[in-house]
């Protein structure tokens, strides 16, 4: 049995970068026919034991039209109705931003636990908005670097309880 784990989080925070190093590979984002973008990818991964399917939601930086928010939000609704856990991912050295309250604030709505995930915290750079990401209201953020593969045991620990 696999936990599923779903990466949600406003285009450019890291999603496909926590993806990648998470299922240990680069998969192809763009869908072989041209113009069409997958927005939906779904692999296995292991980490420190842990059997994960691992959910990337992308595409929406693509969408730059009025169906942004309704696609972001279908799209988001979809991969949570298959996720066991919701990985929450902000930029933290952009620090938190509307739309990163907009998805807080929806997921926690929701019955799905969440991870909060301060990415980019890499250096220094992160620390100003790892503090902000308490605002979130969803509990202590971990700080990881997707790009690094910085703060992956403090995920493991936090996937735990679930797994
Ligand atoms: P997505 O739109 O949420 O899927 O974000 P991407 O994974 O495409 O990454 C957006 C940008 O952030 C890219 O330029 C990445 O190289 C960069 N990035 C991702 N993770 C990190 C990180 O841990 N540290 C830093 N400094 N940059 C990162
Ligand atoms: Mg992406």
């Amino acid at each position: 049995m696999s936990l599923t784990v779903a990466i949600i989080g406003r285009p450019n925070v890291g999603k496909s970068t926590l993806f990648n190093r998470l299922v240990g590979k680069k998969l192809a984002l763009v869908d072989d026919t041209p113009g069409v973008t997958r927005d939906w990818r779904a692999a296995p991964a292991r980490l420190a034991g842990i059997d994960l399917t691992v959910i990337d939601t992308a595409g929406l930086e693509e969408a730059f039209d009025d169906s942004l928010e309704a696609r972001m939000r279908k799209q988001t609704e979809r991969a949570i109705e298959e996720a066991d856990v919701a990985l929450l991912l902000i930029d933290a050295r952009a620090g938190v931003t509307p739309l990163d309250h907009h998805f807080a604030a929806w997921l926690r709505k929701g019955n799905t636990p969440i991870i909060l995930l301060a990415n980019k915290c890499e250096g220094r750079a992160g620390a100003p908005g790892l503090y902000e990401a308490f605002e979130l209201g969803l509990g202590e953020p971990v700080p990881i670097s997707a790009e690094h593969g910085e703060g992956l045991a403090e995920l493991v620990e936090a996937l735990l309880p679930y797994a």
